[in-house]
């Protein structure tokens, strides 16, 4: 019998990895977290998520020696000019707890009235850490911010999240309802898709 082929993680952030973990169920392919693989977290230098996504990915097949897989994401608010985008994980500064986060956004949001926001992702495959043709997907994830947290579910922004088409915050949700609205659920699904195609 032979093993489904290794990928690693390239992500140090539980939620993600545990929610791309449940949505690649059934492949024949055994994810590895780069926390396990003892790997740091790499580096996110640059203005847009498909380019950090792509040096994450890199970094872990490096460090790895196997195919790397990498998620980039973030929540842009209109009001605020897509900010916090690539820099959501450190908003309120390097190190800052989801709830700091949260309350910077909260306090620069008590001047605006449009509070259009939406989750991003995308997401990246390589082969090896040289991969010429990396494989990417995305997913967009439209929604508003309330002013104030609601639900205990998800992690990051979540409780501030509401999509109006279920009424509920991404805290609020169950994981599966999650998984079939967001971002990252999407950028996955259309992975999915790449490797049953066999590109791989
Ligand atoms: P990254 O590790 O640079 O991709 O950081 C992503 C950051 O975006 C996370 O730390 C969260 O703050 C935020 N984020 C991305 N996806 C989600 C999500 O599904 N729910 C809540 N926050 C998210």
């Amino acid at each position: 019998m032979t093993l489904p082929p290794k990928v690693a993680i390239a992500s140090s952030n539980t939620g993600k990895i545990q929610e791309i973990n449940e949505m690649f169920h059934g492949l024949n392919i055994q994810l590895l977290s780069q926390i396990d693989l003892g790997i740091r977290e790499g580096e996110e230098p640059h203005d847009t998520f498909m380019e950090n996504a792509l040096s994450k990915a890199r970094h872990a097949s490096r460090n790895s020696g196997l195919p790397a897989l990498a998620d980039d994401s973030g929540i842009c608010v209109y009001a605020l000019s897509g900010q916090p985008g690539v820099r959501s994980a450190r908003f309120a500064g390097h190190g800052a707890s989801d709830k700091q986060n949260i309350n910077h956004l909260m306090d620069l949001m008590k001047q605006q009235v449009d509070c259009r926001a939406y989750y991003y992702c995308v997401l990246v495959l390589v082969r090896q850490h040289n991969d010429s043709a990396p494989l990417f997907t995305d997913g967009r994830w439209c929604g508003e911010l309330l002013r104030e947290p609601r639900g205990e579910g998800g992690f990051g922004y979540d409780p501030v999240f509401f999509d109006p088409n279920v009424c509920l915050t991404g805290a609020e949700m169950s994981f599966d309802q999650k998984n079939k609205l967001s971002h990252r659920g999407k950028a996955v699904r259309k992975m999915r898709l790449l490797l049953e195609s066999g590109v791989f």
